[in-house]
């Protein structure tokens, strides 16, 4: 498709950002300026309860590329990034935060993947200016621990600054689970993906609008969201404890019956407690593994994803 006849769907969250609209706009008009491409600008109002929403509404006064999308009330992050996918009509749709943490400048880049074939371009951060010691290694270690429990692979760094072609927002919109760490779920798509480095500097004006619970929250969703590991590490602890039992087990009787010292009711007790203990390890195992299948098809998710189908004439598409 030629340049001019594509649409490009920027799509913006923000919460309480009424310091950061008009200069976020400014420098995202200013890196647009002169590109071929048709654009939309889609702002999702995330509740916000300053004048974000007045501004984003005297903005597109100035500027009909706007859109301005408003939620009832808070409702995250990644709700907002994927009412703003929904509702964009691009070709292409980039996400980026409206806190110039994200450079609008480096958007000519991740068209310039798209051109050459790539579905998903994904914006990894190479450090963050703002972020202290402690949020970097607790976020070192989330992935660590993330990419051991869940067969998804996620790297650390992946921000939510990426561009997704029409087809990768098609398939992602086959998820709506309501728990949503969309990095993952694009991981999840497996789909063709190039990466664009970008370091995040600092907010010019507002603050964070992650308190350290959302941030907690988020991790905690992206980890049981795509890993049900933990619910079935009963199940093995049960079986570890079921062969220490028997091996103690073996211990209890060699002590009662061949070195006669013990008290009377000793073996049965710690046999017992330990034959039980187990048991009931595994049978919670057991229920893990059933909870863990009704988890899976509640997110519904799709049972695949196309890269594309090739038939005998005709390119992939
Ligand atoms: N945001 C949102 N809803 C929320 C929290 C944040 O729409 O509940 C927006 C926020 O306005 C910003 C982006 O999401 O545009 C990223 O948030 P923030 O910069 O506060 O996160 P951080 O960069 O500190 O991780
Ligand atoms: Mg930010």
């Amino acid at each position: 498709m030629a340049p001019e006849q594509t649409l490009l769907s920027i799509v913006v969250p923000v919460y309480n950002e009424e310091d950061m609209v008009e200069r976020f706009h400014q420098e995202l008009a200013r890196a647009l300026e002169g590109r071929p491409e048709r654009r939309e600008i889609v702002f999702v109002d995330d509740g916000s309860t300053d004048k974000t929403l007045e501004r984003l509404t005297f903005l597109q006064a100035k500027d009909p590329t706007v859109v301005v999308v408003s939620l009832s009330r808070n409702f995250g992050h990644q709700a907002a990034l994927t009412a703003g996918i929904d509702l964009a009509a691009g070709d292409a749709v980039i996400m980026l935060d409206g806190d110039l943490q994200h450079p609008p400048g480096l958007i000519g880049k991740f068209v310039e993947r798209w051109r050459e074939g790539y579905p998903v371009v994904q914006g990894v951060r190479e450090g963050t200016e703002d972020a202290g010691p402690a949020k970097r290694l607790g976020s070192a270690l989330y992935y660590r621990v993330f990419n051991r429990l869940s067969p998804t692979p996620l790297s650390d760094g992946a921000a939510d600054f990426r561009l997704l072609d029409r087809k990768a927002v098609d398939a992602l919109k086959g998820l709506r689970e309501r728990h949503r760490l969309l990095r993952a779920m694009i991981a999840w798509l497996g789909l063709p993906q190039a990466e664009v480095r970008f370091t995040a500097g600092k907010r010019p004006a507002g603050r964070t609008k992650y308190s350290p619970y959302k941030m907690l929250a988020l991790a905690v969703d992206g980890l049981l969201g795509f890993s049900s590991l933990p619910l079935r590490a009963a199940l093995w602890l049960g079986l570890a404890a079921l062969a220490a039992t028997g091996a103690y087990g073996l211990y209890t009787l060699y002590v009662r019956l061949i070195l006669h010292e013990t008290v009377r009711g000793w073996t049965s007790i710690v046999l017992l407690i330990m034959f039980l203990g187990s048991v009931q390890l595994i049978w919670l195992g057991i229920l893990g593994e059933y909870v863990g299948r009704i988890y899976e098809e509640l997110k519904e998710r799709p049972l695949y994803v196309l890269r594309g189908v090739r038939r005998a004439q005709g390119p992939l598409s």
